[in-house]
């Protein structure tokens, strides 16, 4: 990889981290889950609209953690909004192989997306559980009956 993409990613990371999108709660909602993260203390709250035709109409969260669970949430709500449950379950699937380093199956995620840029936590078996908080937290969000 290229020190200008790892740059890039690392701005993308700041930037969501700093200044979180989608940040606060869904008014109304009719999905919410929780997330926590006992070994780095991050702490996730989301909430959804999502309507009859399965698509997630507004996605938001809010909670406190490391700069990479806030980066991460925040791509993902940004990523997810708009979407069918089974695009969202598809990006699961391939943001959950981008950071355990099953990469090559990738089938939605390419390296322009700036989801890309939390492939780095690949490396780092403890931030990997920050940047996937927030996916799980999703997961129980759109499998609770
Ligand atoms: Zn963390």
């Amino acid at each position: 990889m290229s020190d200008l993409l790892k740059e890039l990613y690392q701005e993308i990371i700041l930037d969501h981290g700093n200044t979180p999108r989608n940040f606060g709660k869904c008014e109304p909602f009719n999905k919410s889950a929780d997330g926590h993260n006992p070994l780095c203390g991050d702490k996730v709250h989301l909430t959804l609209l999502v309507d009859d035709q399965n698509i997630i109409k507004d996605i938001k969260f809010t909670g406190e953690g490391c700069a990479i669970s806030i980066a991460s949430t925040s791509l993902m709500t940004q990523n997810l909004k708009g979407k069918s449950l089974e695009y969202a379950n598809n990006l699961f699937q391939d943001f959950s192989n981008l950071v355990t380093g099953s990469s090559d199956e990738l089938q939605i995620i390419t390296e322009e997306d700036s989801l890309y840029s939390l492939k780095g936590v690949g490396a780092f078996p403890m931030r990997v559980k920050c940047a996937t908080l927030s996916w799980h937290a999703f997961k129980s969000a759109i499998d609770e009956k």
